[in-house]
């Protein structure tokens, strides 16, 4: 009998103590799934049962947490390069709200995230081709219209997505307009320089067969002719030198020209054409070699001497200089005693077709394009093109040419000495 209750109370205080093991493992189990513990520490280690679920549960936790992980960073790389794109990119709501845009989008609508998230696009972006053209519902093209800030054209390409939202695509088109607007005009320059003397000379083809003229008559008519010929053919051979030099690589730095010698061959050009018009001066002030492109570099320095001769009257004088400088750097300069150029015109000098006295430029037999192949040529040569002028006095054009291009032979004879110019 005493046995059998002493049995029994070990058994019952057996069964209590296993309770209470297992109440205290429920108790840690519960208060581990509670807020904020779950994430933070692992799992109890617990024997039995309960210590194994724990276990596993804790191991899903950390793999889906690990997933979660993955693909938060993966969408922050994909969101990331998004926003890299140099296209604006702008998702909307089936309402047309703002859900997301990537920093080009927002530079160009001038928007922010998080001011304007969940707006209705068309109350932040108000011009009205971007309003017609996303309430049209059609949207097989692209529609133009400027920046809210003035300062960019745009172009915006709308795609419907995922049933009901749209993929909004920015695109800043202000260059590309620029050059489209610039092609356009240069093609109507040329075709109006070209139609010019084309028209003068059916009007002398018309008087020659029409017309009974006298031999005197008919030579001056032909002299005409002539110079209209010549007036087309300078204008196609600069826009082939324009054409060559924009299309050419860039000139070689190992490929040097004795400027001495490129010079003395402009020298004699020059003289040829001036039939002794002007007082023609040239110093070279050292036998300095120029590295680049040959024909380039004797085009530009050829057009400033040419312009200086054409433009200064007869009797005045033109004086082209060369020099190194003390900080290795080359100069090439021209000065004449011509009509000089008004401040307001030098910054367009360089434009092609931009004339400050378009009769003396025809007259001569310019074409607008000289001083835009010099400059050409000497950006190309990594120089710079400086003008100074004084109206009524006279032009000094000088191209100014980097260290690295110029190269002076150790001991190099002296050729000529300056003569101060003014
Ligand atoms: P063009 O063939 O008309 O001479 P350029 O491009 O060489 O074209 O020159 C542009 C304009 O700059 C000329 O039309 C002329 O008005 C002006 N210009 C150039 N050089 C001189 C100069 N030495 N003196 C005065 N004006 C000049």
């Amino acid at each position: 009998m005493t046995t059998a209750l002493v049995l029994s109370v070990l058994l019952a205080l057996g069964a209590t103590a296993w309770a209470l093991q297992l109440y205290r493992r429920e108790r840690m189990l519960l208060r581990w799934t509670s807020h904020g513990m779950l994430a933070a520490v692992p799992a109890p280690v617990l024997p039995g049962i309960l210590g194994e679920i724990g276990q596993r549960v804790d191991r899903a936790l950390r793999a889906a947490d690990a997933r979660e992980a993955q693909h938060a960073q993966r969408l922050e790389s994909f969101l990331s390069a998004i926003d890299a794109s140099p296209n604006g990119i702008l998702l909307l709501d089936a309402q047309d709200h703002l859900q997301w845009i990537n920093q080009t989008a927002a530079g160009h609508f001038g928007l922010d995230m998080l001011r304007d998230r969940d707006q209705r696009v068309t109350s932040l972006v108000r011009a009205p081709a971007f309003v017609d053209h996303l309430q049209s519902g059609r949207f097989d093209e692209a529609v133009g219209f400027p920046s809210p800030r003035g300062d960019a054209m745009l172009s915006v390409t709308v795609r419907p997505y995922g049933g009901t939202m749209k993929l909004v695509l920015s695109q800043d088109v202000t260059v590309r307009e620029r050059s489209d607007r610039m092609r356009r005009d240069f093609v109507a320059n040329v075709s109006h320089e070209i139609r010019s003397p084309l028209t003068v000379l059916s009007g002398f083809i018309e008087t020659l067969s029409d017309l009974p003229l006298t031999g005197a008559e008919r030579q001056r008519v032909l002299t005409l002719m002539r110079q209209q010929t010549d007036r087309m053919r300078n204008l196609v051979t600069d826009l082939l030198a324009l054409a060559q030099i924009e299309g050419a690589p860039r000139p070689a730095a190992d490929t040097w020209t004795e400027v001495g010698d490129m010079l003395a061959q402009i020298e004699v050009s020059a003289r040829a054409h001036d039939r002794e018009q002007h007082r023609f001066l040239l110093h070279v002030d050292s036998s300095a070699q120029l590295s680049g492109t040959e024909s380039e570099l004797f085009s530009a320095f050829w057009n400033l001497v040419s312009n200086a001769l054409r433009y200064t009257p007869a009797g005045g004088s033109v004086t082209a200089q060369w020099s190194v400088r003390a900080d290795g750097t080359g100069e090439f300069r021209v000065t004449d005693t011509g009509p000089g150029i008004d401040r307001e015109h030098i910054p367009r000098l360089t434009e092609r077709f931009y004339r400050v006295d378009s009769s003396r430029s025809r007259e001569t037999g310019g074409t607008g394009l000289g001083l835009a192949i010099v400059k050409h040529v000497v950006q190309r040569h990594d120089g710079e093109l400086l003008i100074d002028s004084v109206p009524g006095k006279g032009s000094v054009f000088r191209v100014v040419l980097p260290a690295f291009r110029v190269r002076v032979p150790a001991r190099s004879p002296v050729r000529n000495r300056p003569e101060p110019v003014n």
